[in-house]
């Protein structure tokens, strides 16, 4: 296997693994019904540009909200909004927009020369929904 392939496939495993690894948003989250979350990517030079995708997550989904980036030959690319989601939850506040501009390489050239960083970028909305709290009052 070359180089290339297998650092693709340690950075799919290790995407995989954070996966497996991470808690239910029950556990972390218990105060939350829903999170929203809308991303719109775009990367010019791509088909894939100007993609838009709406994600639900419920109590039941594991609380990580790691993105893999749209253009196919990055590395140690995505997009990672775990903490704007943790600050949102914690500050009990209920929507937040932002962007983000991907942190890897454009390819595995750039890579290796450590040059050229992936302009792909992601536009986020997050909303969340709070379970309606009961006091018995
Ligand atoms: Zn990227």
């Amino acid at each position: 296997m070359g180089k290339e392939s297998k650092l693709r496939e340690k950075i799919a495993n290790d995407f995989w693994y954070g996966f497996q690894n991470t808690l239910q948003i029950i556990s972390i989250y218990p105060e939350v019904q829903e999170i929203i979350i809308n991303l719109t990517y775009n990367y010019d030079e791509y088909e894939c540009s100007n993609q838009e995708e709406t994600k639900i997550f419920t109590p039941d989904h594991k609380a990580f909200f790691k993105f893999e980036c749209k253009n196919k030959d990055c590395i140690y690319g995505g997009f990672n909004i775990s903490n704007e989601i943790f600050n949102l939850i914690n500050s009990k506040q209920e929507s937040q927009e932002g962007k983000l501009i991907c942190n890897g390489y454009q390819d595995y050239e750039s890579f290796v020369t450590k040059n050229y960083h992936c302009y792909c970028e992601l536009d986020y909305k997050i909303v969340i929904k709070y379970k309606i709290e009961n006091k018995g009052s």
